[in-house]
């Protein structure tokens, strides 16, 4: 199904600007944007998926990874095709590629926003997610049902690359509560070269959408040679850490992918390396993802250094949460921060 996409702007020549990420497509009539699921047809910018989920799950919302936000619940999870990035390491290039490599074609099942809070609510879920694809890029979709999810009691995420433009920042802000953002690397050659996009996009994202107080945390996929050397890693902690050293950080491995067929997985010693850099910079949170390696998986208090969530079995399904009044550290009482109702 496809609708208008409002969150566009009418420029006088007759094109139209799309607003909804930091790759500002000005298109003419007829013309797809970077995702491939926004077109200009009849003088309008639409989106092309609305209501059309081209992948949809229950998981742990440790999988997202989101570790300080409601920890142990399910989450109602949908993405639909199509991305403003062409990451070559994607995980789920099948459908976030999938325009873009068949024609324009869009797939996917009908799931109206209605009938995806009705199935969250019915799989017990307290969250949704919009995930596996970028989440902005179907951002018309993702704003009815995060409305309607939070009329229900449910809070959403965003699991996103960090384009999203200041607009569609300020316009999901009072529906959207937390955001898994990817720091991919920290080199601009990297973002243009790897993933066809800019870095400096994205730090931003990260630093409004936390001002704006959503609850922020953020990944990075570790490729050996590519991205994983002290410096990079250390200069992705040291932003992190100068903006808040409470925000979690998952160190995640890479295992070869679409076009990154030809890389070896990261290896473990490179993941422990990450978190040690990460908690050398002075973050308080620093998880080790995509690997077997639960200690790294548990939430320490920043204080005391005792477990304060624990994450030791198969994720998601023996998620002790030690937190007393809700928000502290059951030994010394210290804060952690998240959201944890
Ligand atoms: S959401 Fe798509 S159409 Fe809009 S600016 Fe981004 S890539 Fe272009």
């Amino acid at each position: 199904m496809s609708v208008i996409a409002w969150l566009s702007t009418k420029l006088e020549d007759g094109r139209i600007t799309c607003d909804a990420c930091n790759q500002h497509c000005k298109l003419s009539e007829g013309e797809y944007g970077i995702c491939g699921i926004r077109k200009v047809e009849e003088g309008e910018l639409r989106l092309l998926t609305y209501a059309l989920a081209a992948a949809i799950n229950v998981d742990p919302i440790e999988k997202k990874p989101m570790f300080h936000f409601l920890p142990g619940s399910k989450v109602f999870s949908f993405g639909t095709v199509g991305c403003n990035f062409s990451c070559k390491f994607c995980q789920n290039a099948n459908i976030s590629q999938y325009p873009k490599e068949h024609h324009h074609e869009v797939i996917g099942q009908s799931l109206s926003p209605v009938r995806a809070v009705e199935l969250a609510l019915e799989y017990g879920c307290k969250s949704i997610a919009y995930t596996y694809n970028e989440p902005v890029v179907f951002f018309e979709y993702t704003y009815d049902t995060a409305k309607l999810a939070h009329e229900a009691g449910l809070k959403n995420v965003y699991v996103t690359s960090g384009y999203e433009t200041h607009k569609a920042i300020d316009t999901i802000a009072p529906y959207l509560d937390g955001m898994n953002i990817d720091i991919k690397g920290y080199s601009q050659s990297f973002y243009k070269d790897i993933c066809g996009a800019s870095l400096r996009p994205v730090l931003d994202t990260i630093e409004y959408a936390h001002k704006k107080g959503i609850w922020i945390e953020t990944t990075t996929l570790l490729i050996p040679g590519i991205n994983d050397s002290d410096e990079e890693i250390r200069s992705i902690a040291q932003f992190q850490a100068a903006l808040d050293p409470n925000m979690p950080w998952h160190v995640s491995a890479f295992h070869p992918m679409y076009k990154m067929l030809n890389i070896p997985p990261t290896p473990f010693s490179t993941l422990q390396r990450a978190y040690q850099i990460g908690k050398d910079v002075g973050l308080n949170y620093v998880y080790v993802g995509n690997i077997d390696d639960k200690a790294h998986e548990t939430t320490y208090c920043p204080r005391c250094g005792e477990i304060a969530i624990d994450r030791r079995g198969h994720i998601g399904q023996y998620v002790t949460n030690h937190l007393i009044d809700k928000n502290s550290c059951p030994y010394c009482g210290t804060p952690i921060e998240g959201v944890w109702s």
